[in-house]
Order: C-alpha cells, then structure tokens, then sequence
C-alpha cells in the first residue's frame, strides 16, 4: 500500500470520495512529508497548516454526509506564489511584497476550491517569475531534489519541487518563457503550459501578460489532464481568456499514437544542446516511431531570433507591469522616508527588488523609450510574428513537434548565476510556444549520472488533446515518471 502523499492526485480524490481514505489523514500525511524534507528541499515560502487541515476534516465531514464531492476532492496541491490567495500571504518571493496577502482569489483558485482542492501552500520561485533557476527569490534557493547541489530550475522551481519530493500531490506553476516546463524537466515531472488564453490569468501577478499561463506540475499525465480540465475555460475577469466549451481533457487519454505526424525541428536539436539530451529525444522519437507514429525533420528558420524577441518583449512587459510597485499602492515601504515622490519612489524599490528584476526593468524601460521603441520593442514584435506564421507553417503537416525541454541537464546552484546572459541561453527552446501562444508539455525523459532530463511536445492552438494523447502514450511505454528521488 502506498502512503498517503504517495498517491495521485486522481487516486486520493477516488479514495477520498469513496471514504477508503480520510482527507484528514491524507493532508496530515503531506504536511508530515514536508516537515521531513522540506529544510533540505525548501520549495515552500508559505504553508497553511491548519487551514488545510480544517478544509480536510470539512470534506471528510460532507463525504460522511454523502454531499457532492469535487473532482479534486481533498487532493493537496502546492500555489506558485505568484497566484493571489485571498487570505494567504502571496510574495512573488520578493521582498516587494513580502507581507502582501491579497484581499481576493485568482480564478485558478477559485476553480480549485470549487473541486474541493486543499492548498497546503506557497511555493517558492524567482522573483516576480524572473529566472530559470528559482535563484533569485528573496527567500533562498530551492534545491532539485534528485541532487541537492543543483537548481530545480525555474521560476517555478519550489511547485516542481515539491511534487517531486512529493511535498504536495500536484502543483500549479506559471509559464513566461518556460517556468513549468524547465522546472518539470529538471525534476522529472509533467508539465504544461496550455495555449495562451485557455487558462484565466485573473489574479496571476503579471511579468509579461502577453507570454504567460497558468497551467499544472504533476506525476503524471493523468493528473495533469484532470487539473486542466479543472483550471481551463472562460472567464469574465480575463478579458484574454477565450470563450471556448469546456473541455473533458481526461478523455484524451488513449495509449494510441498510431498516425501521429511528428515534426523534429533541426533548431531544437542545434549547436549548445547537451548530446545526452539529444541522444535521449531521439530514443523518445523511436518509441513513438515503434508505437506507430512517423516523423519528418523540419526546419523553423526564425527560431534564431526567439531569445532576443523573447527577452525584449518580456522584459518591456516587465518594466510597465511593475511600475505599480511604488511603495504607495503597493509594495515595501520604509515609513521613515523622506523627501519627494521620486526619492521615495527609486529609493524603496531600490530595496525591495533584487538585482535581476532591476535589470530587466532598467533594460525594458530603455527597449520603450522613445527613439528605442522602433528599433527594439516594435521589431520584436515583427519578430514575434514572423515566429508564429513559421510555427503555423510547419503543424499545418504536422499534429506535434517534439524536442528537448531543456539544452543542458540542471547545473549546479551558483553556477550561471552571475551571468545573466549565459543563464538566458537555457531559455532558447522553451520561449517560443510564449512567443507564438502554442501549448506545450515536458515529460520525463531519461537520467543522466541520476539527473533528469524533459521531452517537450508542442501542439496546434488549443490542441492540448493531442499532446496529452501522445504524452500518455509515452507514459504507458517508459517508467520515467515513476521513479522518485532519495531524499530522507
Ligand atoms: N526564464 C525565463 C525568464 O527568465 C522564463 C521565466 C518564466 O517563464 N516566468 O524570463
């Protein structure tokens, strides 16, 4: 019999709503899990203990009652801290807003709560999502939990932590340019990020609104598939959230590739990828070859230009989002200061961002500028375009691309740090599905010297079927996403 925190999210709903199993027991059977671990693990900022207890004995108390339980009934799930929470401190893990508990519930949450979710926590990540290390956060690094020298990569390094440590059951992640699918990649888990506008960002606290989502870090494909379901659909309070039916993502879990057209773009397997990396894609690729898919090298000419777009418009995003950050309206703020509004001002983000938030602030607002805005931000955005009609090109003969998550298996922490540029670099292969919108996953993929290593499939716009569909099927044909991590 597994333990409690050991179960799927799809199992301990099951057991719960059947009564084969407490939500009391099952919650305090996590939060016990995070107590052993977690000093060594660190991927939560903020854990609400008692609240997730009493939701536990409230849903424990309607299963005795026979009431309608939610699809996610009492399953422990770990918030990125970037979703505000009403109630619960929410930090972008910046000393910014280190005391800001937001007055209200993202969407997402809301969704979550509506199914009967239990929130044991806030996860830990880079500052403002800015990051692919979770190195930057105010609070201290998160350790990969299959070895604690290396990054979890980022920015949503703590949710993929502690799924993988099996701190929380699932886990909810944002991604700009990558924050699911690298940290997914890094510690072995599913991760999803769904095409822009499938997901509400109400209450998601923006870096650059126009590439990010919202979207799940599982065990498995299963589970994934059902917290979309979850989390998806239109929303009122988004104004870029898309009216489209709901869907029953689950019902795309067939273990059946057989037709599936497969395009490998050549880029995605260039000059700075890792060969144990490659080398493990294309063992995917005959997998699916031998499980009856065909595949077909293709090219993606602009893939060359995705970083810079990526980092100008990301970072211009950046700096107009975070000007509300004034210490008046919100934000760390020194009573004690004097003087006028811009000495206050400069002075107390001056203190309450950290140092690559400030970069891209500095670096976005002169990409804005006038006499700059031609020559950075609105090529960019020709860039962006040109991106998206190649991506559009190439799926018009293809149902799924498929290639690395992640260049480079996870480093050491400390390693990339102090050089951004370098440290950017990683991003090249998730930032297009931002720049373009499309949705895509990673999976677990392989280990190299007990590190693990990500496949990433993207899809057509809204086609998150089709990408849970081949990835179930590589989850019934590998026992990657099995394996666990030694950390007691
Ligand atoms: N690593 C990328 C960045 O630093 C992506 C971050 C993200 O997806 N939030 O911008």
């Amino acid at each position: 019999m597994p333990k409690p925190y050991e179960l799927t999210a799809v199992e301990a709903a099951h057991m719960i709503r059947s009564q084969e199993l407490k939500a009391e027991e099952y919650i305090a059977s996590t939060l016990d899990r995070v107590r052993r671990v977690d000093e060594k693990i660190h991927a939560f900022v903020t854990l609400t203990r008692e609240e997730g207890l009493n939701r536990a004995r409230e849903i424990d108390e309607k299963a005795r009652k026979k009431e309608r339980l939610g699809r996610l009934a009492g399953v422990a799930i770990a918030v990125k801290d970037n979703m505000c929470t009403r109630g619960i401190r929410t930090t972008c893990s910046s000393r910014m807003l280190e005391i800001y508990v937001p007055p209200y519930d993202a969407t997402v949450i809301r969704k979550l709560y509506d199914e009967d979710a239990i929130i044991i926590g806030k996860t830990n990540m880079d500052e403002f999502a800015m990051g692919t290390t979770t190195e930057t956060s105010y609070f201290g690094v998160t350790h990969n939990p299959w070895n604690l020298r290396k990054v979890p990569g980022g920015s949503s390094g703590g949710s993929a932590a502690s799924v993988t440590a099996e701190e929380s059951t699932v886990a909810l992640g944002s991604d700009t340019g990558g924050s699911i699918r690298c940290p997914a990649s890094y510690c072995s888990t599913i991760g999803l990020k769904p095409t822009y506008g499938l997901v509400s960002r109400y209450g998601l606290i923006s870096y650059a609104n126009s590439l990010e989502q919202i979207g799940p870090l599982t065990k498995n494909v299963h589970d994934c598939a059902l917290l979309l379901s979850v989390i998806s659909g239109r929303d009122f309070m988004d104004s870029t959230s898309l009216d489209l039916p709901p869907k029953d993502y689950e019902a795309s879990l067939k273990d059946d590739v057989r037709g599936l057209r497969i395009g490998l773009p050549r880029e995605f397997f260039g000059e700075g990828v890792e060969d144990e990396v490659k080398k493990a894609v294309w063992k995917a690729v005959d997998l699916f070859e031998s499980l009856g898919a065909v595949y077909e090298k293709v090219s993606l000419p602009s893939m060359n230009y995705a970083l810079a777009a990526y980092y100008v418009v990301a970072m211009s995003e950046a700096s107009s989002n975070l000007a509300r950050y004034d210490g008046l309206r919100y934000g760390y703020r020194d009573e004690r200061d004097e003087g006028d509004w811009s000495t206050v001002y400069a002075k107390d983000r001056r203190i309450g961002f950290g140092m690559e938030v400030r970069r891209r602030i500095i670096l976005g607002t002169y990409a804005l500028s006038a006499g700059y805005y031609d020559q950075y931000y609105l090529k960019a955005l020709r860039v962006r375009t040109i991106i998206r009609r190649d991506f559009e090109k190439v799926l018009k003969d293809f149902d799924v691309l498929v290639g690395p998550t992640m260049p480079l298996l996870p480093f050491d922490i400390g390693e990339k740090i102090s050089d951004p540029l370098t440290l950017y670099m990683c991003d090249i292969l998730t930032v297009p599905a931002n720049l373009t919108g499309y949705p895509a996953i990673s999976l677990p993929a392989g280990f190299v010297d007990g590190l693990p290593l990500g496949l990433q499939i993207t899809g057509k716009p809204f086609d998150e079927g089709t990408i849970l569909r081949a990835a179930y099927a590589f989850e019934q044909n590998t026992d990657y996403h099995e394996r666990r991590p030694n950390i007691e």
